[in-house]
């Protein structure tokens, strides 16, 4: 099996499903304690997800908290300082939806996705760096969409452009510890968040992508342990894209 995290601690924003369960699988499989993490919802639903993907992992430590909320980011860090006594790899992977055109677009659809994709990222790399390890790995999930700013995402798409900028700045402000910081920019993925998207999207966009197919978890999750391998630590501040050739 590819890479050894033997001895990391790896945190995974929003890993109760999709993508982000998908990262917390490969770290585990390859010897890293992962933290699973978890905003609650009303019916329960993403901590019954969360202990699901937690039960299939060897020791992993599981928390709630809200990524947008930035005292809840501190007390998930103390926690996992108490627990783990540190933190080698953190991927930020929480994210939502909430399209719209800009004409239609509440306040509320915009700032809720700002808060999640971007203040979120931000309150979890700040937290993370007093108890970041030297040689620690970052990487964030943006999309395509905050490079080419996809029709009827304007918020989604901010956020993820702010994402990338996010990651250039912390790639050059904690390179003196080696730690690097790049992010992926996934194309279409097919998770819960691209399911309900309309056929017409899905059609257009599968005669867009050169590689002929919608992209898998496994694809963003090969990427995600590439970059967080000792074997990519030259590499900081870059974007991978991870589309099929959508965008090049
Ligand atoms: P997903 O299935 O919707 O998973 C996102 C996870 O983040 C969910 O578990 C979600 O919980 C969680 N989350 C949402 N708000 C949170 C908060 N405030 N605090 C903590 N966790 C929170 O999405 P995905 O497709 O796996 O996407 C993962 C990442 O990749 C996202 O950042 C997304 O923007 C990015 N991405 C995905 C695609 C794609 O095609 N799928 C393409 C480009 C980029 P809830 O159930 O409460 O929402």
């Amino acid at each position: 099996m590819p890479y050894d995290y033997t001895g990391k601690i790896a945190l995974v924003t929003g890993s109760s499903r999709g993508i982000g369960a998908g990262i917390v699988q490969a770290f585990d499989e390859r010897g890293a304690r992962c933290v699973v993490n978890y905003v609650a919802d009303p019916q329960g639903r993403n901590q019954a997800d969360a202990e699901a993907v937690a039960a299939s992992l060897r020791n992993p430590l599981l928390i709630e908290c809200d990524v947008g909320d930035a005292a809840q980011v501190q007390a998930m860090m103390s926690r996992i300082a108490a627990d783990c006594g540190g933190l080698d790899i953190l991927v930020n992977n929480a994210g939502i939806l909430r399209d719209r055109t800009i004409g239609k677009m509440s306040e509320d659809e915009w700032e809720s996705v700002l808060r999640v994709n971007l203040n979120g990222a931000f309150h979890c790399l700040r937290g993370a760096m007093p108890i970041l390890r030297p040689g620690g790995r970052m990487v964030n999930l943006a999309s395509v969409s905050g490079q080419l700013g996809m029709f009827g995402q304007a918020n989604y798409a901010a956020s993820k452009a702010g994402l990338i900028a996010l990651t250039k700045v912390a790639a050059r402000e904690l390179a003196r510890r080696r730690v690097t910081v790049n992010a992926i920019a996934p194309g279409f993925i097919q998770t819960e968040m691209t399911r309900d998207l309309p056929a017409e999207v899905v059609a257009h966009a599968l005669a867009a992508l050169p590689l002929g197919r919608l992209g898998e978890i496994a694809d963003v999750v090969n990427a995600a342990l590439f970059l967080c391998s000792e074997e990519a630590g030259y590499i900081t501040g870059q974007v991978l894209n991870v589309n099929g050739g959508f965008f090049m």
